[in-house]
């Protein structure tokens, strides 16, 4: 078993008030309690959930000071007395769900994400912006060891939340599926994990011919700008072989109007699977539609313990590679930036050793 000297301080990005924004500065190591692990955090990915909790943009408060962070790659570097199936040295990765009761019905059922007393990593709990993160060791992902850590780290809330909507819209291999705001984060993931599983993607982003590249490159069958489209329903509706409409929508935008787009383009008994949530949005379809077309709409939120190790293992057999930019921890107020702006294709990913 590995031994790891652990320093009394160390480097994080620090929310000090809502609103932001993050400060580099250094901060005490904390020492993980019985049931946790306490984690080397080599690379984090950036995730749009750490903007709205960074600005407050949910009905749901933070702690502060908060450490954000929810897509921690890294390796255990000290662990609580309880903890048996996690040797010093294994690779793990910190997701949105840092911990949850294990005992409600909820968990009890595997839908952890849905627990009453749900501990959430860089939200109710310091996450991955850090050098050193603690984690309930029941709840860290294990990743495999041939993954690459900076490349991995995406995959722990983009790749996981993904794939889980794509399970929650009920779409087969064959099918076809809308992704908006495929460009970004989350996007990039849905577009590779549709491919993977054998479905036809149909991109919707927009603003700039970088995004548009990306998504074919990805592998989409078709991409919609909706900054330039005249009527985004239609394109949409003839991206699919017989006009109908794809057979499931993922919502991935983080704007309110594409919510209240989506029900006019799926198709009869598709589904419209809610995952962005895009600050003080409601969503709105016509009861007439959604009743004599057999529309269902949805929300997924993040996924299990089970869809992690299934996400892990599409990636760890090559088969999940989305364009990502490395840059120091110390730059996170710069990719919040690009973040607000809608620049970013793919996903940034922080480097904590600057
Ligand atoms: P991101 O900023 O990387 O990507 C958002 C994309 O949406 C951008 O490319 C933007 O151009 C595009 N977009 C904006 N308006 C659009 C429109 N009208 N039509 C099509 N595309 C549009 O963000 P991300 O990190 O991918 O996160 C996306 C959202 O998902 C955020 O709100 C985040 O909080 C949420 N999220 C939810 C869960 C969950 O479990 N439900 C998990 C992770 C993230
Ligand atoms: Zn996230
Ligand atoms: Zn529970």
């Amino acid at each position: 078993m590995a031994n790891f000297e652990i320093p009394t301080e160390q480097w994080a990005q620090v929310v000090e008030k809502s609103g932001g924004p993050a400060i580099y500065k250094k901060i005490p190591v904390q020492q993980p309690g019985p049931d946790e692990v306490l984690i080397n955090v080599k690379f984090s990915g950036v995730c749009h959930t750490d903007l709205h909790a960074m600005m407050g943009d949910w009905p749901l408060d933070t702690k502060l000071p908060l450490v954000g962070g929810h897509e921690g790659a890294g390796l255990v570097v000290a662990k609580g007395s309880l903890v048996k199936d996690i040797e010093l040295g294994d690779p793990v990765g910190i997701k949105w769900l840092n911990g949850s009761c294990l005992a409600c019905s909820f968990c009890q059922q595997a839908d952890e994400p849905l627990c009453p007393h749900a501990l959430l990593s860089g939200y109710t709990v310091d996450g991955s912006f850090q050098q050193y993160a603690i984690a309930k060791a029941a709840h860290v992902a294990r990743i495999p060891a041939s993954c690459s850590l900076e490349e991995v780290a995406p995959v722990l809330c983009a790749g996981i939340t993904v794939y889980k909507g794509l399970k929650e819209s009920n779409v087969r291999p064959g099918q076809w599926v809308a992704i908006v705001g495929a460009g970004g984060g989350l996007g990039s993931m849905a577009i590779q994990y549709a491919k993977a599983m054998g479905l036809h993607a149909i991109a919707i982003d927009g603003g700039s011919a970088e995004k548009a590249e990306s998504c074919k490159k990805l592998g989409a069958a078709a991409y919609v700008d909706f900054t330039t489209s005249s009527d985004l329903v239609t394109d949409v509706k003839a991206a699919t072989p017989d006009g109908l409409g794809p057979h499931a929508v993922l919502l991935l935008a983080v704007q309110e109007k594409p919510f209240q787009q989506a029900t006019e383009y799926v198709r009869s008994r598709g589904s419209v699977v809610c995952i962005g949530l895009p600050a003080k949005a409601y969503l709105k379809a016509p009861v007439f539609d959604t009743v004599v077309r057999m529309i269902t709409i949805k929300g997924s939120y993040v996924g299990n313990r089970q869809d992690t190790a299934e996400a892990l293992d599409f990636f760890s057999r090559g088969l999940i590679k989305v364009p990502f930019k490395t840059v120091g921890l110390s730059e996170l107020q710069n990719v919040y930036e690009m973040m607000r702006e809608g620049k970013i294709v793919g996903r940034y990913v922080v480097d904590t050793s600057r």
